[in-house]
């Protein structure tokens, strides 16, 4: 079946499209047109689990908001016309600035087909490098590392390996939230082995804690220093592991004389731990056989990424804790294929089947099987360096595929006006309205998650097929097929002839194999002749997977065979200085990162109520001793700022924050916040090995945002912009949720409400006001329907936000019942729920809470009483969080 084709209605086999977990789905239509939703029993990452992002795709993936036809200058046009003018103008540039005047920047959210074929023809054709990915800004340091240490990008370990471990290290990585999947895999583990323990590292006490026997809230970026020592510890108490350093390494002194140049008072000066803690994370890490050390955006997303990588993969070196089952270093991906992108050279330094850009062997290999007219020499410009040539004027013609860098870049304030700037913007996407594609000269539809067929790798190499269910919309069209035919049209049709994801499928595993033998990591050659059906068929699988099944084997070196040119590992001399710390004028470190139950710029999880309920506009956590200094109350305005820009979010204190830090999400973009954009207060500062952005080491200062006038509303539209000075929107059943705040106070508030719903002469209008306590409540009612209901307020507006957005599925049959409504609060018969902490079941923070008050005492017991928990389990951390906040069962009952 091919991308294009008309899929059955039967149940299929598919991918999750989010996080680099990789987890199999079941998509089974309804009759009704709807889909269903459920883990797949059989898929080998997540044995049917699935987390609450997974379990809402059905809610995500209607036509509302889609671009579904070519444009040009926002005129739709025919595909002809949209291809010829990417050819021509791509064509032009090249031919008057030359190749490296051209550039793509593309997704860890495409599949390998879509990837394989943008890297050919940027690399091999076109003649540049200048292809990179977002995928640069979650885990290039991991590549980095993996390449200085191994020879190679390859992870060693697999999934099953947490589950073995004796001892599971999480660094830098909120697994309960970012990879659930796996948390729930490794929860499991531990209940069944309770003996097994978890240290996380993390200047947060995220979600992820309440599985972990010890937190270190390590200072932002301690953690190099912190390995560092660990290597140190690890020769002093004699846990080396001796014959494999001798074997199968290389660099061993070197690192080591750097590892002991070190302090034990310096490392508790650079990680912020005591020496106590250190130590004890030490005795454990070293007397632990079996350990995993799992990392992510924490370690990656920094400017010694690199380093704290190699400092992590030094001590798996030292003790030979690698590609044995239950030992390894574990890089886990933020995307649903970054891995794929990884694979095929969407890198800008990388050349496709993990090649290397900088070999002149590995050059010609390349060169020869895809007849190359214009094989790149040199690396291209890596995403950073690519947006900030753009600015600068030196790229000419831009194709942005499936990502939003006007939100997700660092400065991406810079970005946005070097999009601007640009002379020639092409924008593939699934969406109309992204703050990317305002800046698009040409926009093309593309395929959604659901319409289109092609394989993705997770993060222990397991290739799995996403598969289309749904027809194709409109003229959307697959982003392979949309490249493809800009090549033909650049002269290229030979080469760029596929007709289906399978023909690409195919020349990409026999590259993989091609003249291999061995010598490279990534070999699936076993699938260069693969048929349709096959491919059709295909089940997920690990690679390796060669022709010859030469390396059947699910992990990497523990016997050596690293993929330098002598075959051993090289351990890394790392520096262990931290980078700038917080000042005077930003005293603040901004730690920038993601919920639970968003993805990315929310272009599809934006749509879900269900995920919404859960936080529903940007908010920042911040220690209270912070709060305290900079004034400002839990449920207060916020703004943080800094030289690069600034945003408004919701103050949200909390212990688990470390004092001197704040964190704020990366979600949150002008389609549904004013000054939502995190990314704007981030710097382009870059770790100079991998060219990855250090997304979580901004220094800022917070202050309170003052408002005349605070406002809640629920409405069947969105409201009128007013001239808000904030504005937050979230989806809700039957319509919108949405706060606000403005700076001047209103002389008229009826009719300012009048305006934001855009009254009409049918709406009848309820009034409250309280002129003594500030407030004014206003609801307008289109007969029996809701159609607003706002509330005003001179502080941060309380009401019962749940129930109001309840309201808005209401019949109002009954006109006394329209009271309950500018009452702002449930009868008694309804209690409010509170903010929603398990969104498969809709389950509040205050159900929870009460039902835990009235003896529920683990997270078991509120899952029988109330449901909550019990479906997907992400939010059995945070369930756990609210048990714990309780107050003793003495106390409550005085
Ligand atoms: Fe999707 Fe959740 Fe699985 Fe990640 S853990 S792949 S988001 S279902």
């Amino acid at each position: 079946m091919t991308a294009e084709t008309e899929p059955n209605l039967s149940t299929t086999r598919t991918t999750c499209p989010y996080c680099g977990v990789g987890c199999g789905l079941l998509a089974k239509r309804d009759d009704d047109g709807g889909t269903q939703i459920s883990g797949d029993p059989e898929h080998p990452a997540n044995f049917g689990r699935l987390c609450s992002k997974g379990s809402a795709l059905g809610e995500t993936i209607g036509l509302e908001g889609r671009l579904l036809y070519p444009e040009i200058d926002d005129q739709r046009v025919d595909w002809d016309e949209a291809l010829d003018l990417v050819a021509e103008r791509f064509s032009e540039a090249i031919a008057e600035h030359g190749p490296d005047s051209v550039a793509f920047y593309v997704s860890g959210q495409l599949l390998t087909e879509d990837y394989y074929v943008a890297n050919k023809l940027m690399k091999g054709f076109i003649g540049s490098a200048n292809i990179d990915t977002n995928s640069r800004l979650c885990m290039a340091s991991s590549v980095a590392g993996h390449r200085r240490a191994f020879g190679s990008d390859t992870v060693p370990g697999t999934y099953e390996d947490l589950e073995l471990a004796d001892l599971v290290v999480l660094v830098g990585s909120n697994l309960a939230w970012c990879h659930p999947v796996l948390y729930q895999r490794l929860q499991a583990a531990k209940a069944e082995r309770p003996e097994m323990r978890v240290v996380l590292i993390d200047p947060r006490a995220t979600m992820t804690e309440h599985i972990a026997d010890m937190h270190l809230a390590i200072a932002p970026d301690g953690d190099a220093a912190l390995f560092g020592g660990l290597l140190a510890y690890l020769a002093e108490t004699q846990n080396l592991d001796l014959a494999y350093i001798e074997r199968h390494t290389e660099g061993f002194d070197g690192a080591m004389a750097s590892a002991q140049s070190i302090s034990l008072e310096t490392i508790a000066d650079q990680t912020g731990l005591s020496e106590t803690e250190i130590e004890a994370f030490y005795r454990l890490f070293a007397e632990t056989d079996k350990t995993v050390t799992v990392y992510s955006q924490g370690v990656n997303q920094s400017s010694i990424g690199t380093d704290k990588v190699n400092a992590i993969i030094n001590c798996h070196l030292a003790t030979g804790r690698i590609g044995r089952p239950g030992a390894g270093p574990f890089s886990v991906t933020g995307q649903p294929n970054a891995m794929g992108g990884r694979e095929v050279g969407g890198l800008a330094n990388m050349l496709a089947a993990h090649m290397d850009i900088e070999n002149a062997v590995d050059r010609d290999i390349v060169g020869r099987f895809w007849r190359a007219r214009n094989l790149a020499a040199k690396p291209g410009l890596k995403a950073v360096e690519l947006f900030q040539a753009v600015g600068e004027g030196r790229i000419k013609a831009l194709w942005i595929m499936a990502t939003n860098p006007a939100d997700s870049m660092p400065d991406a304030d810079a970005v946005e006006a070097a999009l601007q700037s640009c002379p020639f913007v092409v924008v593939s996407d699934v969406v109309s309205d992204t703050d990317t594609m305002r800046h698009a000269n040409v926009k093309l539809p593309a395929l959604a998650w659901g319409e289109k067929d092609g394989t993705v790798t997770n993060s222990e190499r397991r290739i799995s097929r996403q598969r289309a269910f749904l027809p194709s919309p409109g003229k959307a069209r697959a982003d392979w097929w949309q490249v493809a035919q800009v090549a033909t049209r650049m002269g290229f049709a030979e080469e760029f002839a596929y007709d289906s994801p399978a023909a690409i499928y195919r020349e990409y595993a026999a590259l993989t194999g091609f003249e291999n033998a061995g010598t490279r990591d990534l070999d699936v050659g076993a699938h260069g002749d693969i048929s349709d059906a096959a491919y059709a068929q295909m089940r997920p699988f690990q690679w390796p997977l060669a022709a010859d099944n030469a390396k059947p084997e699910k992990r990497f070196f523990a016997d050596g065979g690293y993929y330098t040119p002598n075959g051993k590992a090289q351990f890394v001399a790392v520096a262990f200085e931290r980078p700038k710390r917080a000042d005077n004028e930003y005293p603040l470190t901004l730690n920038t990162g993601r919920l639970r139950d968003q993805w990315h710029t929310m272009t599809r999880t934006g749509k879900s109520p269900r995920l919404a309920g859960h936080t529903s506009e940007p908010h920042c956590e911040i220690h209270p001793k912070d709060a305290a200094d900079i004034g400002v109350n839990d449920g207060d305005l916020a703004r943080i700022q800094n030289e690069h820009g600034e945003m408004v979010a919701r103050v949200h204190i909390s212990e688990r924050q470390r004092i001197g830090s704040v964190f704020a999400s990366m979600h949150w973009t002008d389609q549904f916040a004013a000054k939502g954009r995190v990314n704007a207060l981030v710097p382009s500062v870059i770790d100079l090995v991998s060219g990855q952005p250090a997304l979580k080491h901004a220094t800022v200062c917070v202050t309170p945002m003052h408002a005349a006038l605070f406002g809640f509303a629920v409405c069947a539209a969105p409201p009128v912009d007013t001239g808000l000075d904030y504005w937050a929107m979230a989806r809700a059943d039957g319509g919108w949720r949405v706060e606000f705040a403005r700076a001047e106070p209103m002389a008229d508030i009826a009719e300012y409400a009048r305006m934001m719903i855009a009254s009409t002469a049918e709406m009848e209008m309820l009034t409250y006001f309280d002129e003594a306590g500030g407030t004014a409540r206003i609801a307008f009612f289109d007969g029996r329907r809701l159609e607003g209901a706002f509330f005003f307020s001179l502080r941060p507006v309380d009401v019962a936000r749940v129930h109001m957005t309840e309201e808005l599925m209401t019949s109002f049959d009954d006109p006394r019942a329209r009271f309950r409504v500018v009452a702002g609060r449930p009868s008694a018969d309804r209690p409010d729920p509170g903010p929603v902490v398990c969104s498969c079941l809709s389950v509040g923070a205050n159900e929870i809470a009460m039902a835990a008050a009235s003896g529920c005492g683990d997270v078991d017991a509120i899952g029988t009483a109330l449901g909550a928990g019990t479906s997907c389990g992400s939010c059995r951390a945070e369930i756990q969080g609210i048990i714990n906040a309780q107050p003793p069962v003495a106390a409550r009952q005085s």
